[in-house]
């Protein structure tokens, strides 16, 4: 079964009407680039970068951190690659960067919230990004994104940190699209607002679920609310869609939904441009995508 899927490694998948989506992995870590093209990603539509500040006792430098994403960047070799910024606090907690204690971690100081309390790890991070962008096609993403003045503000900051590296003449390229997960139901709501700052959406199904129907994701207790086909959920997703669309920008999913085979017809029918999984579930999502036109 494994070897009869291999022949959709290098197939780019078009839908029946030919629209091309991308199908893409997810990765963690540096080594698993590597599992990624075994497997025919067409890029990495997220990169969660958390897990470069895991298990040590202080944050990656900047210098460790431009090498990790040049070190994907140039495997990848100008395949779309989405880097994701930090997204700790909720369930991801790293002992040297304090949150305090909160009541509910995944309403609390998570990921963008963190990073703009912590200006100084947003800050190293986007200069690494920035200067690895020279090696290959670079997407940023912002995650837990829940208004507008949101990525306002980080792309201010973006700014101030493309400011400084001219000012020091370090290169980076004038080409880097900017996105944000769509992974909290105030932004699916106002997705027509945020997709004229954006150049594109990745949905987080994981949070957006877990957020929409108000159920811990981790808690298997009640998994059984846990419904990624809700009515709720679906029409979040097309709402997300069609205001992005509305304004030219792309959309991609990350989060579980995304290889789910059940669901797959409808997000293509829905006009999902890109879909991003751990990598062992690409071929079978790529053959999937393939069946309507034989
Ligand atoms: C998601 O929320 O769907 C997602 C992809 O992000 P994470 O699982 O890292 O929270
Ligand atoms: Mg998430």
């Amino acid at each position: 079964e494994k070897r009869e899927l291999l022949i959709y490694k290098d197939r780019k998948v078009l839908t029946k009407d030919g629209k091309r989506i991308e199908v893409a992995a997810n990765i963690s870590s540096k080594e698993e680039v590597d599992v990624a093209l075994k497997y025919g990603a067409d890029g990495i539509g997220l990169f969660r970068t958390e897990f470069l500040f895991m298990n040590r006792e202080t944050a990656p430098t900047e210098e460790e951190q431009f090498e990790v994403y040049k070190y994907v960047l140039e495997k990848m070799d100008f395949r779309p690659v989405i880097i994701r910024t930090l997204d700790v606090g909720g369930d991801k907690k790293i002992p040297y960067i304090d949150v305090g204690t909160e009541m509910n971690p995944f309403l609390g100081l998570r990921a963008i919230r963190l990073c703009f309390e912590r200006l100084d790890l947003f800050k190293t991070q986007l200069k690494a990004l920035l200067r690895a962008s020279i090696y290959g096609n670079l997407k940023i993403m912002f995650p837990m994104i829940s208004k507008v003045d949101e990525i306002k503000r980080a792309k201010e900051i973006l700014e101030d940190v493309k400011a400084e590296l001219k000012k020091a003449g370090q290169k980076f390229s004038d080409k880097i699209e900017i996105g944000i997960m769509i992974e909290v139901p105030s932004a699916a709501i106002i997705s027509d607002l945020l997709a004229k700052e954006v150049d594109f959406f990745s949905i987080g199904t994981n949070d957006l679920i877990q957020y929409t129907l108000a159920v811990d994701r981790m808690n298997e207790k009640v998994s059984n609310i846990y419904e990624p086909s809700h009515p709720a959920i679906l029409r979040l997703i097309k709402m997300v869609i069609d205001n992005a669309h509305k304004e030219g920008k792309w959309v991609g999913m990350c989060g579980e939904m995304a290889s789910d085979i059940s669901m797959i017809p409808l997000l293509i029918d829905y006009g999902i441009d890109e879909l991003s999984m751990s990598a062992p579930s690409i071929l079978k999502v790529k053959k999937e995508i393939l069946k309507s036109i034989g």
